[in-house]
């Protein structure tokens, strides 16, 4: 038996191979975290394409920071082959990425949309217990409601606008997120088990869930730390089963400036200007999904609100806007545009905002409104600023009040912005190349997607507007008053040079580094030019 002495010889002579050396645990407890952080940084690189992404990652872990190096070397490689590194900077260039903090952690976004949320109905009533007494005499199913509040929870992390669930074919159903403006396939689920989620959503939306033809509508909500966030769900028979469309009202997103909308400077000063005076009226148009109301809350955001009286009509609500009047758009109820507009009217506010000009009557006490000391801001669904004016005179306003009710129209459309995180040089084809010759354009300036972690592997994170802008002057008013041309004529000439307007503000866009030349042809292609 060895004394204390002997134990602590016999330490000092202990093979470094032994499998139980201290210095070797910390080695390797060392090199698995090593490793973790390997495969972290390999996930989030945008220089690893994303059919690879899964190969990489588990190299990284196996071989850890060699990755890492190899990953930095073609990181350099590239960068001095573009020009854009010296070999002078080279020292320099590899301490900042080693003491380099994560840019990607960085740019996420602060959720407060945790690992679970609680799903609540209307009436503020818990999930579980709705589903329980809706289904009476079945069994509830755990499994079910924890999936269902997975999917919502996954829909809202990915900052989905829209949750679709539909059938693909007998034996599967699809959930598709709409992100940025754009359907994703999420999950494909066995159609027995959808079925039951799609129950449990129907239910705790005040839904029957034994109609499975006839349309309906319903709404939930979710609680998180920051708010509420509120789900309007629609179902429909469809062939092969059933389909659910939620809607993502989350009041918990805030309220964006005119400057994060896309407007450029001058734009701002100007509309700031116009939404201080006391009558006037601001037209924003465009198609379904296109940013309008966006724009409509950042205009109302910029106004003192403490000081003018405020009053909303909208199809749904999106934001809370404290101290403002909102009225919800409830046609089996009887509450439309038109009749809120007429109560309202006779409470004289400062500030009336209508969520859509959509009828006759509407446009009438709109327009009138604005000539009588109110501002009135509104949309309108119309292809273009000069295609606007044609609408509300179809919509029976006669273009001299248009003339002089009218302040401003804007046209719209909706751009995906960039991933800050993994954007990177744009290779150029010949002809765009070409292109930016012959504009005198600077190419380096152009950036193209790529795709990382944050993003989705989309290279695109959250959107931005590209606008056509039309004060009411002298010309215009002259154009609209004396019928020298034909509502046919105004729409077409209108829309070309819109098209016009809208290419010119998405190029200042891309050459800023704000979106692609992809995305301002995609959204200006169709519009036939
Ligand atoms: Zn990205």
């Amino acid at each position: 038996m060895a004394d204390l002495n002997g134990l602590v010889a016999d330490w000092g002579q202990m093979d470094w191979a032994l499998p139980f050396s201290p210095y070797k645990v910390i080695f390797l407890i060392s090199w698995f975290f090593l490793c973790l952080y390997s495969v972290r940084r390999s996930d989030e690189s945008p220089l690893i394409l994303n059919q690879y992404r899964a190969l990489a990652n588990t190299a990284a872990l196996f071989f850890g920071p060699a990755v890492l190096f190899v990953l930095f070397v073609v990181d350099v490689v590239q960068k001095i082959q573009a020009g854009k590194l010296a070999w002078a900077d080279l020292p320099k260039y590899t301490l900042a990425a080693v003491f380099r903090t994560n840019p990607i952690s960085k740019a996420r976004p602060i959720t407060s949309i945790g690992p679970s949320i609680e799903l609540m109905d209307a009436a503020g009533r818990h999930f579980a217990d709705v589903y329980a007494q809706q289904s009476s005499g079945r069994r509830t199913n755990r499994e079910i409601l924890d999936l269902t509040e997975r999917l919502i929870l996954e829909g809202l992390q990915g900052r989905a606008t829209d949750i679709l669930i539909d059938p693909k074919s007998d034996a599967i159903y699809t959930v598709r997120y709409r992100i940025d403006g754009m359907l994703r396939v999420h999950e494909e689920i066995d159609s027995k088990v959808c079925n039951a989620v799609i129950n449990s959503i129907k239910a705790i939306s005040g839904m029957d869930i034994a109609e499975k033809r006839r349309p309906q509508d319903g709404a939930f909500m979710a609680r998180t730390p920051d708010g509420e966030i509120y789900f309007r769900v629609a179902s429909s028979g469809v062939l092969g089963g059933e389909k659910l469309a939620i809607r993502v009202l989350d009041q918990t997103r805030g309220l964006m400036s005119l400057e994060e909308i896309g407007m450029d400077d001058r734009t701002q000063k100007a509309i700031r200007n116009i939404i201080r005076q006391p009558s006037g009226m601001v037209l924003v148009c465009g198609p379904t999904g296109s940013g309008k109301t966006t724009t409509l809350y950042a205009m109302l955001s910029n106004m003192n609100v403490q000081e003018r009286n405020i009053v909303t009509i909208e199809d749904p609500i999106e934001h809370v806007l404290p101290h403002a009047s909102q009225i919800e758009v409830n046609v089996k109820a009887g509450v439309t545009f038109a009749s809120s507009l007429r109560s309202i009217l006779r409470q004289d506010p400062d500030v009336i905002c209508v969520g859509e000009i959509r009828d006759a009557e509407t446009a009438a006490m709109a327009v009138q409104a604005a000539q009588t000391g109110h501002l009135v801001l509104a949309t309108l669904h119309a292809s273009s600023n000069m295609a606007a004016l044609v609408r509300m005179m179809d919509l029976g306003v006669r273009p001299l009040l248009l003339a002089s009710a009218l302040s401003v129209i804007i046209s719209q459309r909706l751009v995906r912005r960039l991933c800050d995180a993994c954007k990177g040089p744009a290779e150029l084809t010949q002809s765009q190349i070409n292109y930016c010759i012959q504009n005198n354009l600077d190419q380096t300036k152009i950036f193209q997607a790529r795709g990382c972690g944050r993003c989705g592997g989309t290279g695109y994170y959250g959107r931005i507007a590209i606008m056509d802008v039309t004060y009411m002057d002298d010309k215009l008013r002259h154009t609209l008053v004396s019928n020298t041309l034909t509502p046919a004529d105004m729409k077409q000439k209108g829309d070309r040079d819109f098209f016009a307007t809208l290419r010119r503000d998405g190029l200042a866009k891309v050459l800023a580094g704000i979106t692609t030349l992809e995305e301002i042809k995609r959204v200006t292609s169709h519009l036939g030019g």
